[in-house]
């Protein structure tokens, strides 16, 4: 008799073929109502589970993991930022963690670009005012954005992200500038490196926002860095709201310090400042940088891929503890 498929419970709704591979391949415990576990259901959900299957809506804490049964042996997260896992717990309880990335980097350049381009042409406005029915016809001079071509994108963490949007950058005309210990290499673009922050701010008309979250990154773009931002500059964020200094951010999208800003995550998402939806010169999205059904199919198997190797005894390719 072939040993029982390994036991995995998964936290969301997944998209079909991911749901599929992994009933075959595991007695999969799925979430079809999609509501987030609670804590109490971390501790329902996982008894007599050999791994868990969770997303970034997942906050897994110090306390979650401690207190999941010892038949728990991996946590394989549906994303490629794991900074709602404690990855520290995770380790003491020699519990494996993994993520999914590659597999989201096109997709999150897309929309890191969408952002840009909607902040600094009044997307936002434009489409509003075409649903409430008030456009009264072309004008020289109505709703005026920001030119594109020929300016200069800042990118802060050049990684794989990163890079994805400045080859979409460099296709729309733009010079690139990016902020880093050590040069980093640069494929299909020329991009300009900083390895000092009182060069690179300067420069900034377009800022996009990558770095990972962890201690060094929180609360990275706070006043004193925007205001070394040249007036009107434009922020992109599609990294983690907790990169962002909300009161900072807000405050100059205020006094026209900044242009505008087009935020795709929030710090406290679903939740977010009511701020950003009263001005004017926001474009917001709901978190959606790896939002294609490809990718989020991609990620799925990513993640089972990974599951897939622990259980065969082998190394999972994206440990991240
Ligand atoms: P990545 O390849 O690891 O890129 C992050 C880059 O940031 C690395 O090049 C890193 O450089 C650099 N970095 C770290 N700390 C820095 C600092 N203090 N100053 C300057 N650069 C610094 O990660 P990725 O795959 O591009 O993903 C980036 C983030 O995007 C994820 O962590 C996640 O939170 C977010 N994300 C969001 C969505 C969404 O749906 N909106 C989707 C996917 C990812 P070193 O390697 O030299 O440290």
């Amino acid at each position: 008799m072939p040993p029982p498929r390994p036991s995995l419970a998964i936290t969301r709704h997944l998209p079909g073929p991911v749901e599929a591979r992994a009933q075959k391949d595991y007695r999969a415990s799925l979430n079809t109502s999609d509501q987030p576990w609670t804590p109490g259901d971390w501790v329902d959900r996982t008894r007599n589970v050999d791994g868990v299957l969770c997303t970034v809506t997942d906050s897994v804490t110090a306390e979650i993991i401690d207190a999941l049964p010892a038949s728990v042996r991996i946590l394989a997260t549906f994303s490629v930022g794991y900074n709602h896992v404690d990855v520290a717990a995770a380790a003491r309880r020699g519990v494996v963690v993994t993520n999914t990335p590659d597999v989201l980097t096109e997709a999150t350049a897309d929309i890191a670009m969408l952002l840009l381009l909607g902040t600094a042409r009044r997307a936002s406005e434009g489409e509003a005012l075409m649903r409430a029915r008030q456009w009264r016809g072309w004008t020289p001079t109505q709703m005026l954005g920001t030119h594109v071509t020929g300016k200069a994108l800042g990118i802060l963490g050049l990684g794989r992200i990163g890079s994805a949007v400045a080859r979409r950058a460099a296709a729309f005309g733009m010079t690139i500038h990016y902020l880093s210990r050590e040069p980093k290499p640069t494929v299909g673009f020329t991009a300009v490196h900083h390895a000092t922050e009182a060069t690179f701010w300067p420069q900034c008309q377009f800022l996009s926002l990558h770095l990972p979250t962890n201690q060094e990154t929180r609360g990275f773009l706070n006043t004193a860095r925007i205001a070394q931002l040249p007036r009107g500059a434009i922020v992109v964020n599609t990294a983690r709201g907790e990169i962002v200094d909300d009161d900072a951010l807000i405050a100059a999208l205020r006094s026209g310090h900044l242009g505008g800003a087009g935020l795709d995550v929030y710090t406290g998402e679903p939740n977010f400042r009511a701020e950003y939806a009263a001005l004017s010169n926001t474009f917001l999205l709901p978190h959606l940088g790896s939002a294609t059904f490809e990718t989020r199919c991609a990620m799925g198997f990513r993640a089972l891929d990974n599951l897939d190797a622990f259980f065969a005894g082998r190394a999972p390719p994206d440990r991240v503890a």
